[in-house]
């Protein structure tokens, strides 16, 4: 099928609510993809930080196949092996905490928020969120995310949420009422530009949640699974969450997601109060054990910390030439570039050149590379942002 046919296919029969390049991907393999039309790409922001130890890592694709010809899926309604293998893999690397798992992070928020009040129970049902956050499209995860452009057409939305702004410990004591059940944030805000929370915000919000008896939610669906050069991003402050959620790179490319939460927590969810059909099926859970071995096997946390540095080093070194860069921030390969003027115009250029990467927020470039990703190929993008920049 051409590229065009297959974009015709979309136009009659796919509903069109993603703005989408007229490029159809076929092929994917570590820091690389190829389109239909042979042409190759370094791609910097693989899967939308689904793809972290690359596509189609050898692992992950083996124990995709082995599972695959053994059992694909069963219902909850047994035990399977590979579920429970990876709930202890979380939980080891992770607080120690219970497992439920699902099939994408608003699925995996969902259930921390229920969970938060089945817990806290009496009285309390408040969710604080942050501005500039994202948790998903649900009702329920959509209401959490504070960005009023998310929220249009949709109104009402979920009662019972309070916003802050982000890193605020006074609008966060302010808000703090006896009916709070939850604070759901992300340690690093994604979506939200690569926002970094600050080491007193979290620490606020753990002690608030201990005084007032609220679950501490930490939504890793983006930060978690190595990206920041620990399993968990919470892992680089000195707080540890009640419940943490967690889904893009957990599959190494397969639809998976889960939330973890503290045992005394977790006993809360007994059965009849919260499921999910595909949930935990054994394929799913085949290939996140894959993900973390081929992350241990390859010292892939290790890869994401020095790569990380490196990246940011070379980005930085970038604003010296170019004026256009404000600055860079973010932890491990978790990477904002900080533009003073819109960056889409950039990555399309970028892209057309066989880089990819992405703009969120307007004026900042993420640059989002798998763990496996090597010096010389950071080397490349940067310098094919570089020259990009210099175009102006
Ligand atoms: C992507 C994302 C989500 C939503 O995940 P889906 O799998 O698209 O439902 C939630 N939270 C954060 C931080 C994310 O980056």
């Amino acid at each position: 099928m051409t590229t065009q046919e297959t974009i015709e296919l979309f136009k009659k029969y796919v509903i069109a609510n993603y703005g989408r390049l007229p490029r159809v991907m076929v092929k994917g393999e570590g820091c690389y993809m190829w389109d239909a039309d042979g042409n190759k790409i370094l791609d910097m922001f693989p899967g939308w930080a689904v793809s972290g130890i690359g596509h189609c890592h050898p692992k992950v694709v083996e124990a995709i196949r082995k599972q695959a010809g053994e059992l694909i899926h069963v219902d909850n309604t047994f035990y399977s092996e590979p579920q429970g293998r990876l709930a202890q893999m979380l939980s080891e690397r992770g607080f120690g905490g219970k497992c439920f798992f699902c099939n994408s992070g608003a699925e995996a928020n969902e259930g921390a928020l229920k969970l938060s009040r089945l817990y806290t129970a009496q009285g309390k049902y408040k969710f604080i969120t942050c501005e500039g956050s994202f948790h998903g499209r649900t009702f329920a995860t959509v209401t959490a995310t504070a960005q009023p452009k998310y929220h249009e057409g949709f109104l009402p939305l979920l009662p019972g949420f309070v916003y802050i702004p982000f890193n605020d410990v006074a609008a966060l004591e302010a808000a703090f009422t006896d009916e709070v059940a939850a604070v759901l944030v992300e340690p690093i805000q994604g979506e939200g530009g690569i926002n970094v929370a600050s080491p007193e915000f979290l620490r606020a919000i753990r002690r608030l949640c201990d005084e007032k008896g609220a679950v501490m939610i930490l939504d890793e669906v983006q930060t978690g699974i190595g990206r920041t050069g620990k399993w968990f991003a919470y892992q680089h402050s000195d707080i540890e969450p009640d419940i943490i959620t967690m889904a893009k790179a957990l599959g190494g490319g397969v639809a998976i997601g889960a939330m973890m939460a503290r045992e005394e927590i977790a006993a809360c969810l007994v059965p009849g109060k919260h499921a999910s059909t595909f949930g935990g099926n054994c394929l799913a859970c085949a290939a996140g054990i894959a993900t973390i071995e081929a992350i241990e096997e390859g010292s892939l946390l290790q890869q994401a910390v020095e790569m990380g540095q490196y990246a940011q080093q070379r980005l930085r070194a970038l604003k010296e030439k170019h004026s256009v860069i404000d600055h860079v921030r973010g932890i491990g390969l978790m990477i904002g570039i900080q533009l003073t003027r819109p960056g889409a115009g950039y990555v399309a250029k970028c892209l057309e050149r066989g880089l990819r990467i992405n703009c969120t927020h307007d004026s900042v470039i993420r640059f989002m590379p798998p763990m496996i990703v090597t010096k010389e190929q950071i080397d490349e993008a940067v310098n094919l942002f570089d020259s990009v920049l210099a175009e102006g």
